[in-house]
């Protein structure tokens, strides 16, 4: 922020999708990009006497998101009607949790940019179901709507306002969704929808207790806009109280194209929606047994992976932050160590976060979509363990492994890169270029050191590369002395 006066007080409202098959009240798919209104039945369209059945499973996804931040799910929660008018919401309400959620309190761990946490903590986790879908651009005719994704399984995050600038709600927007994906319960998909944020805002001068007064900033697609619009919204705020006026309490959407927030509406009040409890569901029961069988399954997350890097592997933090940015990375690091013996964990770092991650960038793909798995990539550490190929020619073999099936070993014999270790042959190779070489040898017999890196080079040239370097080195140093 720009006037250091002034601070930024920020709540965010996260939706997360739920990975279920079926949908939550219903046996409909959830899967996208069907065909519009294809996925749909009596239940999710809210035809009269249709009766929800909640899918066990999304209640499950969703108690395994609370329990990962460090929530308290409660036994017994509620589910209520939140009424209102849209054309994608054809029942008239949206199934959700109000006065009674299935989870309450947890924390966000947001690492920040010097690798300080920041506790963030959460006021509740709720779970709903979504609306559908109003396309405005794809008929002239006008808007249509597609249900597909009516009665899709969501959670709602929703943070304490503990957020004090928009770096801060990028790091926890990023732990958040980086903790969803490990878990698998949601594929975090900012730009198709299946994760959402909402941004509270509010500023208020620097030492003061009372929050001002917020507005609500929607249509964030992505973790990099929620930033952006933050930082635009806490600005437009400073500037209209100092110019004296006041922040009315406003829902405002966020435009990406043009970098600005534009006014939606005068924000509703819960009262707007008139809650009351669904009287189609029970109560939902969530025993202790089920919340322990949950428990048990909860993968290692991302900050617990982070810190074990570290002590296990003895990489540096930065590494292990790296690696551990996403649950497959980390895996194929692991893997990798684990086929590759002897090799130090440290040195298959770099070559996963320079080699590996470069070429993923290049190709656009996943690492689980990466030809060279851990077991070939572990066959090219050994090549270099055992001194048939060197770092240098190791890169060459690897960038060919990319392209084709072949073994690390087969690419070495077909391009002939096995590595010259035989003193004899380096030796008459150094006093060649020794003997061809006499104003170099001048040089640096006068004291210029720097013209060895020189005669190494000639060498290399000779063997294109395949000269074992600590061999022309000693043997070089010898001839020279
Ligand atoms: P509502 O139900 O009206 O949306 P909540 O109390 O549920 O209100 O809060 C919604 C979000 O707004 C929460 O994330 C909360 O942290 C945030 N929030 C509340 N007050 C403020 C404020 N003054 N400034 C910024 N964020 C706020
Ligand atoms: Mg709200
Ligand atoms: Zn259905």
């Amino acid at each position: 922020m720009s006037d250091h006066n002034w601070e930024a007080v920020i709540g965010l409202e996260v939706h997360a999708q739920l990975k279920t098959r079926t949908k939550t009240f219903c046996r409909c798919s959830t899967h996208f990009g069907d065909d519009p209104n294809s996925n749909v039945c009596p239940v999710c369209l809210g035809l009269p006497g249709a009766l929800p059945v909640l899918n066990r499973e999304a209640v499950t996804m969703a108690v395994k998101a609370a329990l990962a931040f460090g929530a308290t799910v409660q036994q017994q929660s509620i589910f209520a009607r939140k009424n209102y008018f849209y054309p994608d919401l054809p029942k008239g309400y949206q199934i959700s949790q109000y006065e009674k959620p299935f989870s309450t309190g947890g924390a966000v761990d947001a690492r920040l940019e010097d690798g300080t946490i920041k506790q963030i903590r959460l006021i509740r986790v709720h779970l709903e179901e979504d609306a559908g879908k109003s396309l405005h651009t794809i008929t002239e005719a006008g808007t249509a709507v597609d249900l597909n994704r009516c009665g899709t399984p969501l959670i709602e995050i929703v943070s304490e306002p503990d957020i004090r600038s928009a770096t801060e709600a990028y790091a926890f927007l990023y732990r958040l969704r980086q903790t969803l994906l490990y878990l698998g319960v949601c594929d975090g998909n900012m730009e198709e929808g299946s994760l959402r944020c909402d941004a509270n805002i509010s500023v208020r001068k620097k030492g003061t207790k009372e929050f001002g007064t917020r507005t609500e900033v929607k249509n964030l697609n992505s973790v990099r806009g929620v930033e952006r619009a933050i930082n635009f919204e806490a600005e437009r705020q400073i500037s209209v109280l100092e110019s004296g006026g006041q922040v009315d309490q406003e829902t405002l959407l966020w435009d990406a194209d043009r970098q600005v927030v534009r006014s939606m509406r005068s924000k509703e009040e819960a009262n707007d929606y008139r809650y009351f409890p669904d009287p189609d569901l029970l109560p939902l029961v969530i025993e202790s047994v089920w919340i322990d069988d949950i428990l048990a399954t909860l993968p290692e997350l991302p900050e617990a992976r982070e810190k074990r890097f570290v002590k296990q592997y003895g990489l540096p933090e930065y590494d292990a932050n790296v690696l551990t940015a996403t649950k497959e990375v980390a895996d194929y690091f692991e893997e990798t160590v684990k086929l590759a013996r002897g090799t130090e964990p440290k040195k298959v770092s770099n070559w996963i976060m320079s080699e590996v991650l470069a070429v993923l960038g290049d190709k656009n793909i996943e690492i689980t979509e990466f030809e060279v798995k851990p077991d070939r990539l572990a066959v090219l550490f050994e090549l270099i363990n055992k001194g048939t190929i060197s770092g240098k020619i190791a890169k060459k073999v690897f960038d060919e492994m990319t392209r084709t099936e072949a073994t690390a070993e087969e690419i070495v014999e077909k391009l002939g890169l096995v590595q010259i270790s035989d003193e004899g042959s380096l030796k008459a190779l150094v006093d060649k270029v020794i003997e061809n070489n006499p104003k170099q040898v001048e040089e640096y017999k006068s004291g210029k050191e720097k013209v060895f890196g020189y005669f190494v080079g000639q060498v290399m040239r000779e063997t294109s590369g395949k000269a074992n370097p600590q061999i022309v080195n000693d043997l070089l140093r010898k001839a020279l002395s």
